[in-house]
């Protein structure tokens, strides 16, 4: 894939492109032929349909056409006016213009004109004021103006509608076809009844009718992405072929030895998402697969049987997970399912005794450690492995990239999956994390329930603790009281959440048994309380963060998330996936007075839906695809037409062609794939910051 230097034609032979035009249109990133091909209208104006002047109204837009009857110039205090009527069978009407004299000398009378523009009552008539015009010629075909779809270009200074709408024109009309040449396979463009580029790129300069724009998009959408992708993934295969990692077995009698050991049936999600991923790490190219799945989906069991699978291979695996809590938990309830193959699994955190650091650190160095669970503690210098062949990444965005490299950047390379609970909207994850794969959970396990859920004004606060007070008194059932903490009020937000533990117990909750649990408190008095929350000893427990209230108490059914308009659609949709893991039905208040519409509507969404995926999209809609990510400078690829939400379906069958294509011809070196390699060197410098 030599990059071949294809020769571009410079706008200068465009008739029309003077050096000021040349200049204009400079800035707007345009300095071929070819660019003005795929310079787009921003919308269309249907100047198609000619009305007679005796049936026009006040305030519409229209067309008509007609015979010069009278014209003149006359000086209107500082300004100049340039008036015309123009007459059909049915009627006359004046247009004007404002300083432009020199129409004077473009029209005499008698001549055929078509005009277009909006109708205004003047002076109880009805006149054009600066309309479009276009002088009718013998050949009607080469209206450009008027009297047809019309074309609306974005401008720049110094750049008139009219005249880059003929030059347009002349580009279409002589240019598209030796300037754009179609590149797309026949077979794709069978498969997907997809229009020839040059048709495509004519129609959306000069439709003949409106209902042909769609099919001419749809075309030009599908190149963006496919030559996007084919440039991206491309560029994945040549890191691929270099990086090596050690092939997993496909060994079913060991999946079926797991499986037989779980308390419940594999979800068909679960199933499939194993599926996805053993396919790839059975092979000797490192896998790097982002496994998103809503709370509650079970993505830790797929997590445990690729640690399992890894460990029954005699190779290591590490479980890397952000916080503390969340590291103790998952292995206190992994360890024993471990425990029953003979697996050798650790712990390590920052509040491992140095005794014990140095034991473990020993057993992974010897390799009598297969499976290592652990935080931050992890990717420390000294902390060096036999032979790591697997990862897992929890809630990969409390990561860093440099971080997790220090895991990932070894030889042989692990296999790695990320996993998130905050569904990254599937465009998105193809575009911005090209060379990830990505698996999909949607379906929870059986019987779990709708959360409820309600927004709640401050006043009415009162009454909703007094209803959860009386559900749980007699009851089995259990609260949690989010009062999360934003990092840059911690201090601040920590006084806040004891003031309203203190409150409560004091108040409303005197009678119940109530804990309090934060960050701060050490490890003995987080477990202390925890152990009493889990075993129904205290029924209402104040937390500051979700994490802090654990993966799973069934028995939750009440969840209040106070300062709720602080949080994000996707934040809160998380802290909500902490109850409704039992039987019972689940409710959850969100308590706030947010500000803004966008707050409001934030809390709206969150009342109407309890689908993880419904809701990035929202998150995505509402915040814009930087914040989103947290970087506002996501280096999303500019699409000319492309929109990554609305047009997610093209991206996805794009990328499917791609892949395809790469599949069978990894160099692309077959001599039908010659246009396209040339279509990506032509577009690659597009998408040169990846
Ligand atoms: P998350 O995807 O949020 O990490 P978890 O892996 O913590 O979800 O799973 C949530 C709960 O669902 C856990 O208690 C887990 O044991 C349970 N679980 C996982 N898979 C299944 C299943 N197939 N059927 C029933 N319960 C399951
Ligand atoms: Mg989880």
């Amino acid at each position: 894939m030599s990059p071949m230097q294809v020769k571009e034609k410079s706008i200068r032979f465009i008739k029309g492109i003077g050096p000021k035009r040349f200049e204009a249109l400079k800035r707007l990133g345009i300095e071929t032929i070819r660019d003005l091909c795929y310079f787009f209208p921003r919308r269309y104006q249907d100047r198609s349909l000619i009305q007679t002047i005796g049936e026009l109204t006040p305030e519409q837009e229209t067309t008509i056409r007609g015979e010069v009857l009278t014209l003149g110039l006359r000086p209107l205090k500082n300004l100049s006016l340039f008036e015309m009527v123009v007459g059909d069978q049915t009627g006359m009407i004046t247009a004007v213009w404002f300083n432009q004299p020199y129409l004077k000398n473009q029209f005499k009378i008698g001549d055929q004109i078509v005009i277009s523009g909006r109708v205004e009552k003047y002076q109880e008539r009805l006149q054009f004021s600066s309309p479009e015009y276009e002088r009718v010629t013998e050949n009607e075909n080469d209206a450009v103006h008027t009297g047809r779809i019309t074309p609306i270009y974005p401008l720049t200074e110094g750049l008139a509608q009219r005249s880059l709408r003929v030059a347009m024109k002349e580009v279409v009309d002589h240019y598209i076809g030796s300037e754009t040449k179609e590149f797309l396979p026949d077979e794709i463009k069978k498969r997907f009844s997809f229009i020839d580029l040059n048709t495509a790129l004519t129609v959306l300069h000069f439709p003949e009718e409106m209902g042909d724009i769609s099919a001419a998009r749809r075309r030009l959408i599908f190149d963006e992405f496919f030559i996007f992708e084919l440039i991206l993934l491309s560029k994945i295969r040549l890191i691929q072929m270099k990086e090596r990692a050690v092939a997993l077995e496909r060994n079913l009698e060991w999946f079926n030895e797991f499986v037989k050991q779980l308390p419940f049936q594999l979800t068909p999600d679960q199933e499939k998402v194993i599926q996805e991923i053993w396919t790839n790490v059975s092979t000797q190219i490192p896998m790097n697969r982002l496994l998103q799945g809503d709370v509650g989906s079970g993505k830790t069991m797929v997590a445990a049987f690729f640690l399992y699978l890894t460990a029954k291979q005699n190779l290591q695996a590490a479980f890397l997970v952000p916080t503390e809590i969340l590291a103790e938990q998952h292995y206190q309830r992994l360890k024993p399912f471990f425990d029953l193959f003979g697996i050798h699994f650790r712990l390590l955190t920052g509040s491992i005794e140095a005794d014990e650091r140095q034991i473990i650190l020993s057993e992974l160095r010897t390799g009598a450690t297969s499976i290592i669970i652990g935080t931050h503690a992890l990717l420390q210098e000294d902390v060096r492995f036999k032979n790591l062949s697997f990862v897992v990444i929890d809630e990969q965005h409390r990561f860093g990239v440099r971080q997790r490299s220090k895991l990932i950047f070894r030889n042989p390379r692990p296999h790695v999956l990320v996993m998130t609970a905050t569904p990254i909207p599937r465009t998105l994850g193809l575009t911005l994390y090209g060379d990830l794969e990505i698996s999909t959970m949607k379906i929870l396990p059986k019987g779990r329930k709708e959360i409820k859920t309600y927004w709640i004004n401050r006043e009415r606060q009162g009454e909703v603790l007094e209803h959860i007070k009386s559900k749980i008194q007699n009851s089995d059932e259990q609260a949690y009281i989010l009062f999360p903490i934003i990092e840059e009020n911690e201090a601040l937000d920590l006084q806040a959440a004891k003031q309203e533990y203190e409150c409560l117990k004091n108040g409303m909750f005197r009678d119940l048994p109530i804990g309090l649990v934060h960050g701060k408190l050490n490890r003995k008095e987080r477990d202390d309380v925890m152990q009493k929350f889990y075993q129904g000893k205290i029924k209402v427990l104040v937390a500051t963060s979700v994490i802090e209230v654990g993966v799973d108490n069934p028995n939750v059914t009440f969840m209040v998330i106070e300062n709720a308009e602080r949080f994000g659609l996707s934040q809160l949709h998380q802290m909500r996936g902490r109850i409704g893991r039992g039987t019972k039905e689940s409710v959850c208040f969100l308590f706030g007075n947010p500000t803004t519409e966008e707050g409001k509507k934030r809390l709206r969404i969150l009342t109407k839906t309890n689908d993880g995926f419904v809701i990035a999209e929202e998150d995505l809609i509402l915040r814009g695809p930087g914040e989103f990510f947290g970087t506002k400078q996501s280096g999303l690829p500019l699409f000319k037409l492309g929109d990554l939400i609305c047009d997610q379906e093209l991206l996805i069958l794009a990328r499917e062609e791609a892949k395809k294509i790469l599949n069978e011809d990894p160099d692309l070196s077959f001599p039908e794939h010659k246009p396209v390699v040339e279509e990506m060197n032509l577009r690659r410098s597009l998408y040169q910051s990846r």
